[in-house]
């Protein structure tokens, strides 16, 4: 674990004395120290397993990441809980014409002891929160008009509700 830096909002990989070939470090951090402050959403550690491949100049890291986190339905307003996945892999090199193939690929001085990796854990996790957060996939949501959950209960607004564009054509023809 000596190649792997947990600190207050920073998890780092030490680089400067790494062997060469591959590493992995398991770790599980307090959702606050990597920059995730919503407490009451994450409220449970993140489980981070970084693997990081050395082959002379580059580093070739995976993060795979697992949390949990307290959502509310965007249907029925109830509070759900869902598990949130993510995988990230990223290279760093130090060596400039690598380093124009492809966007993923970010600079390492030569020099430089550490690589962080704080804030690419903190941005897989927020991108793995779906944009429509269901409690379940079917979920019947509220009554727009008296209010009641319809996963537990049934109202009988939707009978009798009358359609306000009849509404104003009735006035019409009055
Ligand atoms: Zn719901
Ligand atoms: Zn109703």
């Amino acid at each position: 674990m000596t190649n792997f830096v947990c600190g207050v909002k920073a998890m780092k990989i030490r680089i400067s004395q790494m062997e060469e070939g591959h590493h992995t470090f398991v770790e599980s951090e307090n959702p606050q120290a990597i920059g995730l402050d919503d407490t009451n959403r994450f409220s449970r550690d993140v489980n981070i397993r970084v693997e990081v491949d050395k082959r002379g100049r580059n580093f070739y890291i995976r993060e795979i990441i697992h949390t949990r986190a307290r959502f509310e339905c965007d249907r029925c307003l109830e509070p759900f809980v869902r598990d949130l996945d993510a995988e990230y892999r990223v290279v760093y090199t130090s060596d400039s014409e690598f380093l124009e193939l492809d966007e993923d690929i970010r600079y390492v001085a030569p020099d430089q002891s550490e690589i962080d990796i704080t804030e690419d854990i903190r941005e897989s996790v927020l991108l793995a929160i779906p944009i429509k957060l269901l409690c379940k996939q079917d979920c019947k949501g509220l009554c727009p008009r008296c209010g009641a959950n319809l996963n537990v209960e049934s109202c009988t607004c939707a009978e009798d509700m009358i359609d306000p564009r009849w509404e104003a054509l009735k006035k019409l023809l009055r």
